[in-house]
Formats: structure tokens, C-alpha cells, sequence
């Protein structure tokens, strides 16, 4: 039987929907137009895509968004001082700092200096921490997205064993902690791997929800899959032949039961879930 494609695009779409009706509601009862401010320090082409892509998403539901730019050679303080700006706006609910950041910028810092209540990436070390703790303010955009994605196409989680194939700080960890949470969403067995570990395929193929995340084309073969497992790829590589995932789609999709495309997949909704943290994030600002 083909696997069943698990359609971020549809899911995303639908979410946003969803968040247009509580974005109305929330307009009418505190008279406030949720609102994010990103920033955008100097000219990397993908960054620029990225935050237009992000600020048209906010357009769509009714959120504000606001581009506040900095030049390549800006300093640590100079970005400093604009987030100490944002912090204090009362019009401003959500502050996305759009990464990567020049190398004279020391990131930890910027990240850190984001006020928590207004961190819809979820960087802040408070706001990993809580997530940690099992209390989150805000979940990490691109996890939240995979977590959505497998809750929402009824894909048993709990009690599963989960292979998770890279261990970033924005991707693999977190997830890695969400989906071994208490409760729903979660209770599932996780195993976290990375580039040091060994025979990678053993562990992959007593997945059965394998999620991979680590930025090399299609390097998950057929032969790495347990039959009828759930395959989920985060990745996106720019090859000649276009977009590719981490997975070799074509050859998994044929032992897989369900399994995203790239694109299609996991990307619309991580913008679907910055949009999510935004509007929470007003939510207990003016609530
Ligand atoms: P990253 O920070 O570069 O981390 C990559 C991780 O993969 C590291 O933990 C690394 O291990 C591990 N790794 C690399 N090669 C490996 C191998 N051969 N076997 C096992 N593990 C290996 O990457 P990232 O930011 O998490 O992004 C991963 C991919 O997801 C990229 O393609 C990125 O573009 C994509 N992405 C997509 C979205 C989305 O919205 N769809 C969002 C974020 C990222 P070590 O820790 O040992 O180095």
C-alpha cells in the first residue's frame, strides 16, 4: 500500500483558519491587534525571504507585523539596545530575531535579551528551561509544527518508540523532549541520535515514528526504514535538482506507511506555529 502523504501545506492552511477566528475574537474583546516585530540584521538573501514570508503569514491572519532592520556591520549593542526598545512597546507581543546573525554578533546574548514573555521562537534559556520543566510559555516553532502535524493526522504517539535524527537546539532536542513529555502529544520512547553515533541504521529501523533533521540531502535511505513506519523530514537542502528533505522520498515512501514531502511538509508549519506563539503571547500580555 502507498504511505499516506502527510500534507503540511492542507494542515498549515487549516491552522491558520483556525487562528483567524481567535485573532477576531481576540481583536474584539481587548481592542488590540496582536503584533510581532521582527529583526532583521543585515542581508542574507534566505533571511530576507524568510522574514517576508513570515510577515505576509502574519498579514494573512490578521496579526500585525513590524521589519526592523539593521545593517551587516551593526554591534551586539546595537541590537541590544533595539530589543531593550521592543521589550518596553506595549504595542509589540512577539519579537523574532531572524537567524543567522552576522559573526560579530554574540547570538547567546541577543537570544537571552529577548523578553521572555514576547520569545515566540522559544530561545530564551527561561523559556527552554520551562519547557524542560514540563511548563511551557511558548513551544519551539518547527518541533510544535512536527508535534501538530503527527497529533493532527492521528498518529499514535504515546507509548511508540521515536528515532529522532539530529540534535539541534531549535529542532531535534527540543522535540526530543516534547514528544517524551507526560500527557498528550507526548509519553512516547525517544531516542535522540547525531553524528556520533554508531550504526545509525540499527536504531532508525526500530523506529516507529523516525524524524530526521539534519541538514544532509536525502541521506535516509529505504534500508535505514522499518516497514510501516511514520516518516517525518524537517529537512530542507537547495540541491540543482530543487528543494530536497533528508529523506530519499521516493524510496521511503515505498516501505513507510505515512512520511511528508519536502516541500510541503514540516515548513508551513513552523509559520503556522510562529503565528501560534504570537497570538498566545498577546493573549497573556493583555489578558
Ligand atoms: P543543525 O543545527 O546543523 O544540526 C544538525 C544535527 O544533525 C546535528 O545534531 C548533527 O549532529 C546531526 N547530524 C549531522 N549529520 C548527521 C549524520 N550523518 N547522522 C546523524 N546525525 C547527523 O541543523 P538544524 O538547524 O536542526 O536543521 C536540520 C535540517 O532541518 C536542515 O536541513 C534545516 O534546513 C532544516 N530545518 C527545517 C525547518 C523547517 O521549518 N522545516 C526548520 C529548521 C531547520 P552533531 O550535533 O553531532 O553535529
Amino acid at each position: 500500500m502507498p504511505a499516506t502523504i502527510l500534507n503540511g501545506k492542507q494542515l498549515a492552511q487549516q491552522l491558520r483558519s483556525e487562528l483567524t477566528e481567535e485573532v477576531v475574537e481576540f481583536i474584539q474583546n481587548n481592542g488590540v491587534v496582536p503584533c510581532l516585530a521582527a529583526v532583521l540584521v543585515g542581508d542574507n538573501p534566505a533571511s530576507e525571504v524568510y522574514v517576508r514570508n513570515k510577515r505576509r503569514a502574519c498579514e494573512g491572519v490578521g496579526i500585525e507585523s513590524q521589519l526592523h532592520r539593521l545593517s551587516s556591520d551593526a554591534s551586539s549593542d546595537d541590537l541590544l539596545k533595539l530589543i531593550a526598545k521592543l521589550n518596553k512597546d506595549a504595542e509589540v507581543h512577539g519579537i523574532l530575531v531572524q537567524l543567522p546573525l552576522p559573526p560579530q554578533i554574540d547570538k547567546n546574548r541577543v537570544l537571552s535579551a529577548v523578553s521572555p514573555n514576547k520569545d515566540v521562537d522559544a530561545f530564551h534559556p527561561e523559556n527552554v528551561g520551562r519547557l524542560v520543566q514540563g511548563r511551557p510559555r511558548f513551544l519551539p516553532c518547527t518541533p510544535q509544527g512536527v508535534q501538530q502535524l503527527l497529533v493532527r493526522s492521528d498518529i499514535e504517539i504515546a507509548g511508540r518508540h521515536v528515532v529522532i535524527l539530529g540534535r539541534s537546539e531549535i529542532v531535534g532536542r527540543p522535540l526530543s523532549i516534547m514528544l517524551s513529555q507526560h500527557g498528550a502529544g507526548g509519553d512516547a520512547t525517544v531516542t535522540l541520535c547525531h553524528s556520533r553515533s554508531r550504526d545509525l541504521s540499527s536504531i532508525t529501523r526500530q523506529a516507529d515514528i523516525l524524524i530526521v533533521a539534519i541538514g544532509r540531502a536525502k541521506y535516509v535511505t529505504a534500508a535505514m526504514v522499518k516497514s510501516g513506519s511514520v516518516v517525518v523530514d524537517v529537512g530542507i537542502n537547495r540541491t540543482d535538482a530543487g528543494v530536497v528533505g533528508d529523506v530519499d522520498y521516493e524510496a521511503v515512501a515505498a516501505v513507510a506507511s505515512a512520511i511528508t514531502p519536502v516541500p510541503g511538509g514540516v515548513g508551513p508549519l513552523t509559520i503556522a506555529m510562529l503565528l501560534r506563539n504570537t497570538l498566545s503571547a498577546a493573549q497573556s500580555l493583555e489578558t
